[in-house]
Protein backbone atom coordinates (compact mmCIF):
# COMPACT_ATOMS: atom_id res chain seq x y z
CA UNK A 1 0.00 0.00 0.00
CA UNK A 2 1.16 3.25 -0.69
CA UNK A 3 1.87 5.62 2.43
CA UNK A 4 2.19 8.55 0.66
CA UNK A 5 -0.96 9.49 -0.33
CA UNK A 6 -0.98 12.54 -2.54
CA UNK A 7 -2.06 15.87 -1.53
CA UNK A 8 -4.00 16.69 -4.61
CA UNK A 9 -2.23 15.16 -7.59
CA UNK A 10 -4.65 15.91 -10.61
CA UNK A 11 -6.02 19.80 -9.02
CA UNK A 12 -2.66 20.69 -9.94
CA UNK A 13 -3.32 21.09 -13.13
CA UNK A 14 -6.83 22.14 -12.17
CA UNK A 15 -5.05 24.68 -10.01
CA UNK A 16 -2.37 26.05 -12.92
CA UNK A 17 -5.32 26.32 -15.34
CA UNK A 18 -6.87 28.40 -13.26
CA UNK A 19 -4.13 30.71 -12.62
CA UNK A 20 -3.26 30.38 -16.48
CA UNK A 21 -4.12 33.88 -17.26
CA UNK A 22 -2.05 35.69 -14.36
CA UNK A 23 0.57 33.44 -15.41
CA UNK A 24 0.40 34.40 -19.26
CA UNK A 25 0.36 38.20 -18.26
CA UNK A 26 3.16 37.89 -16.10
CA UNK A 27 5.20 36.25 -18.82
CA UNK A 28 4.32 38.56 -21.38
CA UNK A 29 5.45 41.75 -19.06
CA UNK A 30 8.58 40.02 -18.39
CA UNK A 31 9.09 39.23 -22.18
CA UNK A 32 8.27 43.27 -23.26
CA UNK A 33 10.54 44.47 -20.81
CA UNK A 34 13.70 42.10 -20.69
CA UNK A 35 16.67 42.85 -18.92
CA UNK A 36 20.17 41.14 -19.12
CA UNK A 37 22.71 40.03 -16.35
CA UNK A 38 23.28 39.83 -13.05
CA UNK A 39 20.61 43.03 -12.56
CA UNK A 40 17.67 42.57 -13.07
CA UNK A 41 15.18 45.20 -11.24
CA UNK A 42 12.06 45.55 -13.17
CA UNK A 43 11.88 41.70 -13.38
CA UNK A 44 12.63 41.65 -9.73
CA UNK A 45 9.54 44.14 -8.92
CA UNK A 46 6.95 42.18 -11.02
CA UNK A 47 7.94 39.15 -9.27
CA UNK A 48 7.50 40.62 -5.73
CA UNK A 49 4.41 41.82 -7.44
CA UNK A 50 2.80 38.51 -8.41
CA UNK A 51 4.47 37.31 -4.70
CA UNK A 52 2.62 39.74 -2.55
CA UNK A 53 1.13 38.55 0.00
CA UNK A 54 1.91 35.24 -0.31
CA UNK A 55 3.01 33.53 3.38
CA UNK A 56 6.33 33.63 2.26
CA UNK A 57 10.00 34.76 3.49
CA UNK A 58 11.85 36.23 0.87
CA UNK A 59 15.99 36.34 0.51
CA UNK A 60 18.08 38.60 -1.39
CA UNK A 61 21.93 39.33 -1.53
CA UNK A 62 24.12 41.75 -2.33
CA UNK A 63 25.52 40.49 -5.72
CA UNK A 64 22.68 40.15 -7.85
CA UNK A 65 18.59 40.77 -8.01
CA UNK A 66 18.26 37.46 -6.79
CA UNK A 67 15.30 36.70 -4.94
CA UNK A 68 14.62 33.34 -2.99
CA UNK A 69 11.17 32.81 -1.20
CA UNK A 70 10.57 30.42 0.93
CA UNK A 71 7.40 28.62 2.18
CA UNK A 72 7.52 27.21 5.15
CA UNK A 73 4.87 23.99 5.43
CA UNK A 74 2.19 23.40 8.67
CA UNK A 75 4.61 20.68 9.45
CA UNK A 76 8.07 19.99 9.35
CA UNK A 77 10.61 18.18 6.88
CA UNK A 78 12.36 18.31 3.89
CA UNK A 79 13.29 21.17 2.09
CA UNK A 80 12.91 21.19 -1.92
CA UNK A 81 14.08 23.60 -4.12
CA UNK A 82 12.31 24.81 -7.61
CA UNK A 83 14.64 27.30 -10.07
CA UNK A 84 13.26 30.13 -12.56
CA UNK A 85 15.57 32.38 -14.36
CA UNK A 86 14.87 35.89 -15.05
CA UNK A 87 17.56 37.17 -17.84
CA UNK A 88 17.26 37.82 -21.24
CA UNK A 89 19.93 37.59 -24.27
CA UNK A 90 21.91 40.62 -25.90
CA UNK A 91 19.88 40.13 -28.89
CA UNK A 92 17.39 41.96 -31.44
CA UNK A 93 13.94 40.43 -31.05
CA UNK A 94 12.30 39.32 -35.04
CA UNK A 95 8.87 38.31 -34.12
CA UNK A 96 5.44 39.71 -34.74
CA UNK A 97 4.49 38.53 -30.80
CA UNK A 98 1.76 41.49 -29.63
CA UNK A 99 4.26 41.76 -26.96
CA UNK A 100 7.70 41.69 -28.44
CA UNK A 101 10.31 43.07 -26.88
CA UNK A 102 10.32 46.76 -26.04
CA UNK A 103 13.82 47.30 -25.40
CA UNK A 104 16.74 47.43 -28.24
CA UNK A 105 18.93 44.72 -28.37
CA UNK A 106 17.60 42.79 -25.74
CA UNK A 107 14.86 39.35 -26.33
CA UNK A 108 13.79 36.74 -23.91
CA UNK A 109 14.98 34.07 -26.24
CA UNK A 110 15.81 31.31 -24.02
CA UNK A 111 12.43 31.70 -22.44
CA UNK A 112 13.28 32.61 -19.29
CA UNK A 113 10.06 34.82 -18.58
CA UNK A 114 8.16 31.87 -18.77
CA UNK A 115 10.25 29.78 -16.14
CA UNK A 116 9.73 32.99 -13.74
CA UNK A 117 6.00 33.28 -14.54
CA UNK A 118 5.27 29.21 -14.21
CA UNK A 119 7.58 29.28 -10.81
CA UNK A 120 5.52 32.34 -9.18
CA UNK A 121 2.15 30.90 -10.46
CA UNK A 122 3.77 27.67 -8.52
CA UNK A 123 4.73 29.75 -5.75
CA UNK A 124 0.79 30.51 -5.44
CA UNK A 125 -0.40 27.15 -5.48
CA UNK A 126 2.05 25.63 -3.23
CA UNK A 127 0.89 28.59 -0.75
CA UNK A 128 -2.89 27.29 -0.97
CA UNK A 129 -1.57 24.36 -0.16
CA UNK A 130 0.61 25.32 2.85
CA UNK A 131 -1.44 23.44 5.66
CA UNK A 132 -0.99 20.10 4.02
CA UNK A 133 2.91 20.28 3.53
CA UNK A 134 5.79 18.71 5.83
CA UNK A 135 8.36 20.69 4.78
CA UNK A 136 9.94 24.06 3.08
CA UNK A 137 9.81 24.75 -0.81
CA UNK A 138 12.34 27.43 -2.06
CA UNK A 139 11.50 29.28 -4.98
CA UNK A 140 14.79 30.43 -6.54
CA UNK A 141 14.64 33.51 -9.13
CA UNK A 142 17.50 33.91 -10.55
CA UNK A 143 19.11 36.49 -13.09
CA UNK A 144 22.41 35.83 -14.61
CA UNK A 145 22.22 32.85 -16.21
CA UNK A 146 23.18 33.43 -19.66
CA UNK A 147 26.62 33.17 -19.43
CA UNK A 148 26.69 35.29 -16.09
CA UNK A 149 27.25 32.22 -12.98
CA UNK A 150 23.69 33.76 -11.45
CA UNK A 151 23.19 30.72 -9.63
CA UNK A 152 26.83 30.58 -8.20
CA UNK A 153 26.86 34.13 -6.99
CA UNK A 154 23.53 33.50 -5.28
CA UNK A 155 24.96 30.20 -3.77
CA UNK A 156 28.04 32.56 -2.67
CA UNK A 157 25.48 34.86 -1.13
CA UNK A 158 24.59 31.99 1.18
CA UNK A 159 20.81 32.29 -0.26
CA UNK A 160 20.23 28.25 -0.39
CA UNK A 161 21.95 28.28 3.11
CA UNK A 162 19.10 28.19 5.80
CA UNK A 163 17.01 26.06 5.15
CA UNK A 164 19.48 24.57 2.41
CA UNK A 165 17.59 22.37 -0.12
CA UNK A 166 17.90 18.36 0.57
CA UNK A 167 16.82 18.18 -3.54
CA UNK A 168 16.74 20.81 -6.25
CA UNK A 169 14.73 21.01 -9.77
CA UNK A 170 14.30 23.61 -12.74
CA UNK A 171 12.32 23.32 -15.69
CA UNK A 172 13.12 24.23 -18.65
CA UNK A 173 11.51 25.05 -21.74
CA UNK A 174 12.12 23.66 -25.20
CA UNK A 175 10.51 25.15 -28.61
CA UNK A 176 11.75 22.57 -30.88
CA UNK A 177 9.97 19.16 -29.10
CA UNK A 178 6.85 18.30 -28.80
CA UNK A 179 4.26 20.41 -26.92
CA UNK A 180 3.71 19.15 -23.43
CA UNK A 181 6.51 16.38 -22.96
CA UNK A 182 8.94 16.42 -20.60
CA UNK A 183 12.34 15.03 -20.72
CA UNK A 184 15.38 14.40 -18.65
CA UNK A 185 18.37 11.45 -18.08
CA UNK A 186 20.52 11.11 -15.39
CA UNK A 187 24.28 11.48 -15.02
CA UNK A 188 25.40 14.13 -17.67
CA UNK A 189 22.57 16.35 -19.46
CA UNK A 190 24.22 19.42 -20.09
CA UNK A 191 27.74 20.10 -21.00
CA UNK A 192 30.74 22.60 -19.55
CA UNK A 193 31.15 25.26 -22.03
CA UNK A 194 34.70 27.34 -21.60
CA UNK A 195 35.92 29.97 -23.64
CA UNK A 196 38.93 29.10 -26.30
CA UNK A 197 41.14 32.53 -26.60
CA UNK A 198 44.32 31.91 -28.86
CA UNK A 199 46.69 34.91 -29.80
CA UNK A 200 49.04 33.58 -32.68
CA UNK A 201 51.99 35.80 -32.42
CA UNK A 202 54.37 36.27 -35.66
CA UNK A 203 56.26 38.68 -37.41
CA UNK A 204 54.71 41.52 -39.29
CA UNK A 205 55.87 42.31 -42.83
CA UNK A 206 55.47 42.91 -46.68
CA UNK A 207 53.04 39.93 -48.22
CA UNK A 208 55.77 39.36 -50.78
CA UNK A 209 58.67 37.98 -49.16
CA UNK A 210 57.23 36.20 -45.89
CA UNK A 211 60.37 34.35 -45.10
CA UNK A 212 61.47 38.08 -44.09
CA UNK A 213 58.27 37.69 -41.65
CA UNK A 214 56.93 34.89 -39.93
CA UNK A 215 53.22 34.87 -40.45
CA UNK A 216 50.69 33.83 -38.35
CA UNK A 217 47.64 33.81 -40.45
CA UNK A 218 48.76 29.60 -41.88
CA UNK A 219 49.54 28.72 -38.55
CA UNK A 220 46.39 29.90 -36.71
CA UNK A 221 45.03 28.20 -39.63
CA UNK A 222 46.89 24.77 -38.83
CA UNK A 223 45.72 25.48 -35.44
CA UNK A 224 42.21 24.91 -35.82
CA UNK A 225 42.50 21.97 -37.80
CA UNK A 226 44.99 20.46 -35.63
CA UNK A 227 42.53 20.90 -33.19
CA UNK A 228 40.01 18.75 -35.04
CA UNK A 229 42.34 16.45 -34.86
CA UNK A 230 43.04 16.39 -31.49
CA UNK A 231 39.44 16.17 -30.28
CA UNK A 232 39.07 13.22 -33.13
CA UNK A 233 42.22 11.01 -31.84
CA UNK A 234 43.06 12.05 -28.62
CA UNK A 235 39.16 11.89 -26.96
CA UNK A 236 37.28 8.95 -26.06
CA UNK A 237 34.40 8.83 -28.25
CA UNK A 238 32.33 7.91 -25.21
CA UNK A 239 33.20 10.85 -23.00
CA UNK A 240 33.17 13.36 -25.87
CA UNK A 241 34.07 16.62 -26.35
CA UNK A 242 33.15 19.62 -28.73
CA UNK A 243 35.91 22.41 -29.73
CA UNK A 244 34.47 25.21 -32.09
CA UNK A 245 36.93 27.85 -33.17
CA UNK A 246 33.78 30.12 -33.81
CA UNK A 247 36.12 33.33 -35.09
CA UNK A 248 38.97 34.37 -36.60
CA UNK A 249 40.56 37.99 -36.59
CA UNK A 250 43.81 39.06 -38.43
CA UNK A 251 45.30 40.95 -41.07
CA UNK A 252 44.36 44.67 -42.13
CA UNK A 253 44.82 44.57 -45.95
CA UNK A 254 46.19 42.72 -49.14
CA UNK A 255 49.80 43.19 -49.16
CA UNK A 256 50.50 43.16 -45.09
CA UNK A 257 51.58 40.02 -43.36
CA UNK A 258 50.35 41.21 -39.51
CA UNK A 259 51.72 40.69 -36.59
CA UNK A 260 49.11 38.16 -35.10
CA UNK A 261 46.12 36.10 -35.51
CA UNK A 262 43.68 35.67 -32.91
CA UNK A 263 41.05 32.56 -32.37
CA UNK A 264 38.02 32.64 -30.30
CA UNK A 265 35.71 29.59 -29.40
CA UNK A 266 34.54 27.37 -27.07
CA UNK A 267 34.58 24.04 -25.84
CA UNK A 268 32.52 21.57 -24.48
CA UNK A 269 32.50 18.39 -22.40
CA UNK A 270 30.36 16.33 -20.12
CA UNK A 271 32.69 15.03 -18.00
CA UNK A 272 35.45 16.73 -15.73
CA UNK A 273 37.82 14.47 -16.53
CA UNK A 274 37.65 15.13 -20.74
CA UNK A 275 37.26 19.02 -19.64
CA UNK A 276 41.07 18.77 -17.78
CA UNK A 277 41.95 16.38 -21.07
CA UNK A 278 40.67 18.98 -23.76
CA UNK A 279 41.96 22.20 -21.91
CA UNK A 280 45.37 20.55 -21.58
CA UNK A 281 45.52 18.99 -25.07
CA UNK A 282 44.47 22.96 -26.48
CA UNK A 283 47.09 24.43 -25.13
CA UNK A 284 50.04 21.77 -26.31
CA UNK A 285 48.60 21.57 -29.37
CA UNK A 286 48.05 25.24 -29.89
CA UNK A 287 51.62 25.89 -28.62
CA UNK A 288 53.53 23.44 -30.43
CA UNK A 289 51.99 24.10 -33.74
CA UNK A 290 53.14 27.87 -33.42
CA UNK A 291 56.24 27.14 -32.33
CA UNK A 292 56.88 24.62 -34.38
CA UNK A 293 56.34 27.93 -37.11
CA UNK A 294 58.76 29.80 -35.17
CA UNK A 295 55.49 31.86 -33.72
CA UNK A 296 54.34 31.82 -30.14
CA UNK A 297 51.08 30.78 -28.92
CA UNK A 298 49.35 32.39 -25.89
CA UNK A 299 46.15 30.18 -24.97
CA UNK A 300 43.81 31.59 -22.43
CA UNK A 301 40.93 29.08 -21.87
CA UNK A 302 38.32 30.38 -19.56
CA UNK A 303 36.25 28.67 -17.30
CA UNK A 304 31.81 28.89 -18.00
CA UNK A 305 29.90 26.95 -16.74
CA UNK A 306 30.44 23.24 -14.99
CA UNK A 307 28.80 19.78 -16.59
CA UNK A 308 25.00 19.44 -15.72
CA UNK A 309 24.98 16.05 -13.81
CA UNK A 310 21.23 15.03 -12.73
CA UNK A 311 21.08 12.87 -10.16
CA UNK A 312 18.85 9.55 -10.97
CA UNK A 313 16.75 9.53 -7.63
CA UNK A 314 15.56 12.89 -8.48
CA UNK A 315 14.87 11.72 -12.16
CA UNK A 316 12.88 9.17 -10.54
CA UNK A 317 11.28 11.68 -8.60
CA UNK A 318 10.33 14.02 -11.66
CA UNK A 319 9.41 10.78 -13.34
CA UNK A 320 6.86 9.88 -11.07
CA UNK A 321 5.74 13.08 -10.21
CA UNK A 322 4.88 13.67 -14.03
CA UNK A 323 3.92 10.34 -14.69
CA UNK A 324 1.12 10.60 -11.88
CA UNK A 325 -0.42 14.13 -12.93
CA UNK A 326 -0.04 13.60 -16.52
CA UNK A 327 0.00 9.95 -17.54
CA UNK A 328 3.49 8.08 -18.16
CA UNK A 329 3.64 9.01 -21.82
CA UNK A 330 4.06 13.05 -20.95
CA UNK A 331 8.02 11.61 -19.96
CA UNK A 332 10.24 10.78 -22.25
CA UNK A 333 14.03 9.87 -20.83
CA UNK A 334 16.45 12.06 -23.23
CA UNK A 335 18.34 9.29 -24.90
CA UNK A 336 21.63 11.47 -24.83
CA UNK A 337 23.28 14.73 -23.12
CA UNK A 338 23.40 17.97 -25.18
CA UNK A 339 26.00 20.60 -25.72
CA UNK A 340 24.54 23.24 -24.40
CA UNK A 341 25.54 24.90 -21.34
CA UNK A 342 23.63 25.91 -17.86
CA UNK A 343 24.22 27.62 -14.30
CA UNK A 344 21.96 25.14 -12.77
CA UNK A 345 24.67 22.92 -12.73
CA UNK A 346 26.40 25.00 -9.93
CA UNK A 347 23.47 24.42 -7.76
CA UNK A 348 23.55 20.53 -8.61
CA UNK A 349 27.19 20.06 -7.75
CA UNK A 350 25.94 20.68 -4.35
CA UNK A 351 22.60 19.39 -4.08
CA UNK A 352 21.70 16.28 -5.83
CA UNK A 353 18.57 17.34 -8.64
CA UNK A 354 17.65 17.92 -12.17
CA UNK A 355 16.33 19.87 -14.64
CA UNK A 356 13.59 19.09 -17.34
CA UNK A 357 13.05 20.16 -20.47
CA UNK A 358 9.48 20.77 -21.16
CA UNK A 359 8.21 20.90 -24.88
CA UNK A 360 6.31 23.99 -26.04
CA UNK A 361 6.62 23.84 -29.39
CA UNK A 362 3.87 26.17 -30.92
CA UNK A 363 0.30 24.79 -32.35
CA UNK A 364 0.36 24.23 -35.71
CA UNK A 365 3.98 23.12 -36.40
CA UNK A 366 6.09 20.36 -36.87
CA UNK A 367 8.55 20.45 -33.38
CA UNK A 368 11.47 19.41 -35.64
CA UNK A 369 11.28 22.89 -37.48
CA UNK A 370 10.33 24.81 -34.72
CA UNK A 371 12.87 27.44 -34.11
CA UNK A 372 14.85 27.03 -31.23
CA UNK A 373 15.85 28.76 -27.75
CA UNK A 374 18.21 31.57 -28.66
CA UNK A 375 16.80 32.02 -32.41
CA UNK A 376 15.37 35.56 -32.93
CA UNK A 377 12.53 33.89 -34.19
CA UNK A 378 11.59 32.11 -31.00
CA UNK A 379 8.00 31.84 -30.43
CA UNK A 380 6.61 29.05 -28.10
CA UNK A 381 2.72 27.50 -27.06
CA UNK A 382 1.67 29.29 -23.77
CA UNK A 383 -1.08 26.80 -23.04
CA UNK A 384 2.23 24.33 -22.13
CA UNK A 385 2.82 27.08 -19.26
CA UNK A 386 -0.16 25.54 -16.92
CA UNK A 387 1.83 22.27 -17.14
CA UNK A 388 5.04 23.61 -15.91
CA UNK A 389 3.41 25.24 -13.39
CA UNK A 390 1.97 22.03 -12.57
CA UNK A 391 4.96 20.20 -13.29
CA UNK A 392 6.77 22.21 -10.45
CA UNK A 393 3.82 21.71 -7.44
CA UNK A 394 3.72 17.71 -8.56
CA UNK A 395 7.58 17.69 -8.39
CA UNK A 396 7.73 19.66 -4.85
CA UNK A 397 4.71 17.30 -3.82
CA UNK A 398 6.37 14.18 -4.61
CA UNK A 399 9.76 14.58 -3.25
CA UNK A 400 8.21 16.88 -0.04
CA UNK A 401 6.16 13.24 1.07
CA UNK A 402 8.48 10.38 -0.17
CA UNK A 403 12.01 12.35 -0.55
CA UNK A 404 14.51 9.88 -2.92
CA UNK A 405 11.99 6.94 -1.57
ZN1 LIG B 1 19.90 30.28 -22.96
ZN1 LIG C 1 17.94 29.06 -20.69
Amino acid sequence: MNKHVSIASGDWLAGAEALQGETIALRRAIHEEPELGLHTPRTMEKVKAALAGLPLELKEGPSTTGLVAILRGAKPGRTVLLRGDMDALPMPEDTDLSFKSKIAGAMHACGHDTHTAMLASAAKLLCAKRDHLAGNVLFMFQPGEEGWHGAKFMMNDGLLDDPAPDAAFALHIMPNAPAGLFTAKAGPMMASSDTINIRVRGKGGHASMPHDTVDPIPVACEIVTALQSFVTRRINAFDPAVITIAKIEAGSTSNVIPEAAYLLGTVRTVSEATRTIAHEGIERVAKHVAEAHLCEAEVDIVHGFPVTVCDARAVSVAQRAIGAGFGEAAWRTMPAPIMGAEDFSYVLQKTPGVMVFLGVCPEGQDWRGACPCHSNKMVLNEDMMARGVAAHCLIAEHFLESGFD
